[in-house]
């Protein structure tokens, strides 16, 4: 505690964290609650979930506020509800011994009217998602006249859900004197405009270097022909009993038949994906979260501000088209000092993607075997042993105990203990008997084993694709993983093969094997992508790629049309920037 003394917390903040167990700071905490405490400076900290920046931002604020005042002074943004609610939390802990402080959290798909309700009862702390604060600010249900510290929490995050515009209106909206605390874990063009257009000389804080992740994480992949892919997640979710994980899918389809097969294998599983409503989504997390569910199955969309500490895995069922978003999946297990495991479950054509991760990480990669049937069945049954040896007795067995032992006379332990696990694990050992190997040779994991699983579709297929136009590049901050994101929510299809992706200033241009589709550019009608109608036209360019990935039968030359994309209108230009800057040229 002296420590957290030392940087200039005082009182009953202390006394609220010494419950909550904290002796030390972390090292965000170290060397942001000195700035927001004593300077009047603008901050803008890479930081990643999971390494205390809540309490870093959280423990000055509470201590500036002047509870006197009856009006928000404080506000921070953040990009779930579920993650609104977790920072409301954690800043009504911190401040359990500060009795006037006022904390209110505010977030979409509930009723606003009760929101409405507590905000006139007056808030000194408001948490929201920006496009439920939008919403209260345009209706004059708030006041953020006197605000004096603006949290941006993962920014990053609130970039790639589309709260461009929100963020910018909200922005211009609190007075120009406020200081503002940008954070996120990691820092796109994007997230740098916001930071130069609202932010002034900004301290620059970095807790561990970007992109690195924790170190208590364990990188493992397992390496198996495409059609092995399920069975061997399958196998590594039953050889670890005592998991507890996220599975990460690319799409809302893998994410929902995935999780249906685990369920249907006996596994204790749910899928959070886009297309639940909140109560759903609610009711799934709460299982989650009470540990009915062993395993969650989710998209990076879904599972952001998700915030759940003890994992004890995180699977990659697909891995990501960028490092950023691997960092992110990985860096939810391993989180308050605790061990945790990363683990990819990759074709041989990932095997690129998995060692430009580990380049970027300078991280490696275990490899891993895929279990066995006896390895799965041993970790099972010892796990079952271990959790009898350790059950206390709490009941007595006094009134039936008689009977029970006379019950089991005849059987000597070994039979007891036999009858015992048959009746336990028959399915699983009946399951897992002569089960195949599934590893690869190792010449068939240096040679690649030439397949590929995109979209899940038959590795021995031909495809054949047509070219995309779309009216977003470079300088909108457009990644593949943010195309692949949209395609996979708004094609008619699950698991549409995709070429390849070129992204340059101003606009992309992208393959998909359309066949048997009609009207593929037109799915994207009401998409936008951070404010611009996301406008898709085919380009008239079609040729087949084999298995390979080379291309063949080309059809016409592959220069690009000039000028296709649909222009570049924009949603609802806004008022002024502070210090008046454009956000767009
Ligand atoms: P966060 O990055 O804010 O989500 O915090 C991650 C976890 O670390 C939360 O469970 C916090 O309660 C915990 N935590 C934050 N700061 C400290 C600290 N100084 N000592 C111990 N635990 C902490």
């Amino acid at each position: 505690m002296e420590k957290f003394k030392e940087l200039g917390l005082d009182g009953e903040i202390l006394k609220g964290i010494a419950d909550l167990g904290f002796e030390t700071p972390s090292p965000i905490q170290e060397k942001v609650i000195p700035v927001i405490l004593s300077e009047e400076s603008d901050l803008v900290a890479l930081a990643q979930t999971g390494t205390g920046k809540t309490a870093a931002f959280g423990l000055p604020l509470l201590q500036k506020l002047e509870t006197g005042m009856n009006k928000i002074q404080v506000l921070i943004l953040s990009p779930t509800r579920e993650l609104c609610v977790q920072i409301g939390n954690d800043l009504k802990n911190y401040s359990k011994y500060c009795p006037a402080v006022r904390i209110a959290c505010v977030y979409g798909g509930t009723d606003i009217r009760k929101q409405i309700r507590e905000l006139e009862k007056g808030v000194h702390i408001l948490v929201a998602t920006p496009g439920r604060l939008c919403d209260l600010i345009k209706r004059g249900a708030v006041d953020i006249d006197a605000v004096k510290g603006v949290v941006l929490d993962e920014a990053d995050e609130m970039l790639n859900m589309g709260f461009k515009e929100d963020l910018n209106f909200i922005l211009d909206e609190t007075p120009e004197t406020r200081n503002t605390y940008l954070f996120s874990a990691t820092m796109p063009r994007e997230v740098e405009r916001i930071a130069r257009n609202y932010l002034h000389s900004p301290k620059e804080i970095a807790a561990g270097k970007k992109n690195q992740g924790a170190d208590t994480v364990r990188h493992e992949y397992y390496q198996v022909k495409a059609k092995d892919c399920y069975e061997t997640l399958h196998r590594v979710i039953d050889c670890a009993p005592d998991m507890y994980a996220i599975i990460f899918t690319r799409t809302k389809m893998d994410a929902r038949d995935i999780a249906h097969k685990l369920q249907k294998d006996g596994i204790d599983c749910d899928a959070l994906h886009g297309d639940l409503g909140q109560n759903q989504r609610d009711e799934v997390m709460a299982r989650f979260r009470s540990k009915r569910l062993k395993v969650l199955v989710a998209t990076d969309v879904a599972a952001r501000g998700l915030d759940v500490d003890n994992l004890t895995h995180v699977i990659n069922f697909n891995l990501p088209e960028d490092v950023e978003s691997y960092t992110h999946r990985s860096g939810r297990t391993g989180r308050a000092g605790r061990e945790g495991v990363s683990v990819a479950i990759i074709n041989s054509k990932e095997k690129g993607k998995l060692r430009r991760i580990e380049g970027v990480l300078k991280k490696k990669f275990e490899y891993k075997e895929v279990p066995g049937g006896n390895e799965v069945c041993r970790a099972q049954l010892l796990y079952y042993a271990d959790k009898i040896l350790a059950a206390e007795q709490k009941e007595t067995l006094e009134p039936y105990q008689q009977e029970l032992f006379e019950k089991f006379r005849e059987l000597t332990k070994e039979e007891l203990i036999q009858k015992m696990v048959s009746y336990e694990f028959g399915r699983l050992l009946k399951k897992y008997a002569g089960v195949a190997d599934l590893n690869l040779t190792e010449d068939e994991r240096r040679q690649g084993g030439g397949e590929g699983r995109r979209g899940g579709r038959s590795e021995e297929s031909e495809h054949e694709f047509t070219t995309f136009s779309v009216n977003v590049g470079k300088e909108d901050g457009f990644t593949p993983r943010d195309l692949m994101t949209i395609i996979n929510e708004n094609a008619p299809r699950k698991g549409l093969e995709i070429g390849s992706i070129r992204i340059f200033e101003s606009n992309t241009k992208f393959e998909v094997d359309v066949r048997g589709l009609n009207g593929f550019a037109g799915c994207f009608r009401n998409v936008s992508f951070n404010g611009l109608p996301f406008t898709v036209t085919e380009v008239k360019d079609r040729y087949s790629r084999n298995s390979n990935g080379k291309k063949r039968n080309s059809t016409a030359n592959n220069r690009w049309r000039k000028s296709e994309g649909g222009g570049r209108a924009r949603f609802g230009e806004k008022k002024k920037g502070a210090g008046g800057k454009k956000r767009r040229k």
